[in-house]
C-alpha cells in the first residue's frame, strides 16, 4: 500500500519541502497549514507534478482542538491509515521574557508545543490500531541552548526537546517510532527576512559557512520515516551545519 505522511506546516519553508521529497519517493502527502491559499495552490501544482498519487491540502490552525479533531476526522475517513506523521508548523516571537505580553507567549506556546499534543492525540490511536507509525517533530537548536531574545521560542522548542522522550518511550510497544528533528538556521522565507550582514554572520558561525538548506531538513525526515531508521527512536537529531558545536575557545 502506498504510504501516507501528514506534514503540518506544509504551506512553507521546511514543510514544503519535506512535501516534495515524500512525493518525489512516491507516497501521498496530507498537507495541513494555516495558509489556505498558498497551501491550495502548492497542492494543486503538485497533483499534477504527481498524479499516481494523493496530495491534499487541508487548512486548520494546528493549536485549535476543534480544528485538529475535524482535520483527523476527515484525513482518517478518506485514508483510513496514516504511516507518518511530521509537526513542523511553528512560530516565532522576538523578545527577553519581561517584552512579551501573555497573549504572545501562550500564542508560541500553544502552536510550538500544544499543536504537538493535539495532532498526537488526534493521531496515534490510529496508529496504536496499525501497531506501526513515525511521528517526526521539528524542534530548534534554540531548545538546546539559550538564545538572546527569545524567551518563549526557547521555552517551547525545549519543552518538545524532552517531549520527545516520553512519546518515543510510551509509544514504542506499539512499534511508534518518536524522533525530533532540530535545526540550526534555516534558509526558509523566515530566516531570508534577516539582512545580508545579519545572514552572513550565519554563515561564519558554520565550520561549513553555510546554513542548513529546508531539503537538508526534509532528506533527513525521509531517512527517519523510513525502515532504515527502524533503531532510532526518542532522539533529538541535529541538522545544524554544525552550527553551535564551537566551545567558545578562541582558535
Ligand atoms: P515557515 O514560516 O517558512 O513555515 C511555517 C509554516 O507553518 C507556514 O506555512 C505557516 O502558515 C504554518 N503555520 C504557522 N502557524 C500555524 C498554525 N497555527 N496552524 C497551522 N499552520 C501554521 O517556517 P520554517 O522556517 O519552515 O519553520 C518550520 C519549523 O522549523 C518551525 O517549527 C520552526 O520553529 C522550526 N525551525 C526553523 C528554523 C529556521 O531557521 N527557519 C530553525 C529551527 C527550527
Amino acid at each position: 500500500m502506498t504510504q501516507t505522511v501528514l506534514i503540518t506546516g506544509a504551506a512553507s519553508g521546511m514543510g514544503l519541502s519535506m512535501t516534495k521529497r515524500f512525493l518525489s519517493a512516491g507516497q501521498n502527502v496530507v498537507m495541513a497549514d494555516f495558509d489556505a491559499s498558498k497551501g491550495q495552490s502548492i497542492a494543486a501544482k503538485f497533483q499534477t507534478e504527481f498524479p499516481n498519487q494523493q496530495v491534499d491540502f487541508y487548512q486548520v490552525d494546528v493549536s485549535s482542538p476543534t480544528a485538529v479533531d475535524q482535520l483527523a476526522k476527515q484525513v482518517l475517513a478518506k485514508y483510513a491509515h496514516i504511516d507518518t506523521l511530521i509537526n513542523c508548523a511553528g512560530i516565532f516571537a522576538k523578545g527577553a521574557l519581561h517584552e512579551l505580553t501573555l497573549e504572545t507567549w501562550n500564542k508560541v506556546l500553544a502552536v510550538d508545543v500544544t499543536a504537538i499534543f493535539l495532532m498526537t492525540k488526534a493521531f496515534i490511536n490510529t496508529m496504536i490500531a496499525q501497531k506501526s507509525g513515525v511521528i517526526i517533530n521539528i524542534a530548534s537548536i534554540s531548545g538546546l541552548y539559550g538564545d538572546y531574545n527569545m524567551a518563549a521560542y526557547s521555552a517551547a522548542k525545549g519543552a518538545v526537546t524532552n517531549l520527545v522522550r516520553s512519546m518515543a518511550l510510551d509509544y514504542g510497544k506499539y512499534n511508534i517510532r518518536v524522533n525530533n528533528i532540530v535545526p540550526g538556521p534555516t534558509n526558509t522565507p523566515l530566516f531570508q527576512q534577516n539582512p545580508p550582514e545579519v545572514i552572513a554572520k550565519f554563515n561564519q558561525a558554520s565550520p561549513l559557512n553555510k546554513i542548513v538548506e529546508p531539503a537538508d531538513v526534509a532528506n533527513m525526515a525521509y531517512f527517519l520515516a523510513s525502515e532504515q531508521a527502524q533503531a532510532i527512536t526518542g532522539q533529538n537529531i541535529q541538522v545544524t551545519a554544525g552550527f553551535g558545536i564551537h566551545s567558545g575557545q578562541p582558535q
